[in-house]
């Protein structure tokens, strides 16, 4: 295997090439944002399409001025760095973009240093979670972190310990993922995923003040219930004894895609398979990320920009030159 490349400050390099000092500001003290960006690979016509890209970038945008950071280059800029990227390391399966902007400055001390850097690199990535038969979750005995603690919208490195100690104690319990609730008791998130619950035919997700990322996954499951199967989402306070009562539950996230939840606390959540809803938005998720969908043409980005791109090849779009 050729060795792989990454982006560091600017310049691709050989993986082996990037170092970084042992007292490194974000190393100590979590003080970096990061991103994850899925990439689907066609294997029809040996295209890559980067999903929600420039989302993704326009929110570590306005997540990094909260350590006193800015993005190097422009969300439009940094989606192309990460097309050459893949490029760069030629690709041919679904892949995983993780961008990350930190404190770069060399010091013991607790104020924010100046000096930033913003790293990228990809790596192949199959399913993170199982998306078929279906998740045991159980509720954590942690609590989720608070956005006047640690702001939780704003994926910082440092908040990531409290979803380590979740999803950790989740799997030690024999649990698959966790489920955390905030400081009012109420359902938050899993420890890298948000969370949909069905009841009589609607959605139904926590609102972003219940200590929750506003997931690009999550506005992606809004926009294809809405538009394609005419379902709405009530967005609102969950209550944790809800989620034993849906009809149906599952996660989402870029790396979990669609993944449903059958059991939760040990009890069965409907008829303890992957329900029909859950199943329905999971095979729409799909064909709109791999390009099958025309009418979200604007969410996928190709990477190798072959004359046909995948949505040409489903041959419902008009041509590229
Ligand atoms: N919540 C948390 C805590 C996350 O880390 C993630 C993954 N980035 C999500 C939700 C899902 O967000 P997205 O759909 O934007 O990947």
């Amino acid at each position: 295997m050729t060795e792989q490349v990454i982006y560091l400050n600017g310049r691709f390099l050989p993986a082996a090439e990037a170092r970084l000092p042992l007292l490194t500001h974000a190393l100590h003290y979590g003080t970096g944002v990061f991103e994850g960006i899925r990439a689907y690979y066609q294997a029809e016509t040996g295209e890559l399409l980067m999903f929600r890209a420039l989302d993704h970038f326009e929110r570590m945008a306005r997540n990094v001025p909260i350590l006193h950071m800015k993005l190097p280059l422009s969300p439009a800029e940094l989606t192309e760095a990460a097309a050459e990227l893949i490029r760069l390391n030629g690709f041919a399966t679904d892949v995983y973009l993780r961008p990350i902007c930190f404190k770069a400055g060399e010091r013991v001390g607790l104020t924010l240093p100046e000096q930033q850097a913003f790293a990228m690199l990809a790596v192949p990535m199959g399913d993170y979670l199982d998306t078929r038969s279906g998740l045991h979750c159980g509720i954590s005995s942690w609590r989720r972190v608070q956005d006047n603690a640690i702001p939780c919208r704003g994926k910082i490195c440092g908040a990531y310990v409290n979803s380590a100690l979740a999803a950790q104690e989740a799997r030690d319990r024999g649990f698959d993922e966790a489920i955390l609730l905030n400081e009012a008791g109420c359902v938050a998130e899993a420890s890298g995923m948000n969370l949909f619950l069905v009841r009589d035919g609607r959605l139904i997700t926590p609102d972003p003040s219940q200590g929750i990322l506003e997931g690009i996954t999550r506005d992606t499951v809004m926009t294809l219930a809405r538009e394609e199967m005419a379902i709405e989402t009530d967005v609102r306070a969950v209550a944790r004894p809800e989620l034993y009562a849906a009809d149906e539950l599952f996660l989402c996230g870029t790396a979990a895609q669609i993944a449903p939840v059958t059991r939760v606390d040990g009890r069965a959540v409907g008829a303890a398979v992957p329900g029909p809803l859950t199943l329905e938005i999971q095979t729409i998720y799909q064909n709109a990320v791999r390009g099958g969908m025309p009418q979200y043409r604007a969410w996928v980005e190709p990477v190798y920009r072959y004359m046909r791109t995948a949505v040409e090849y489903a041959g419902r779009a008009p041509g590229r030159s």
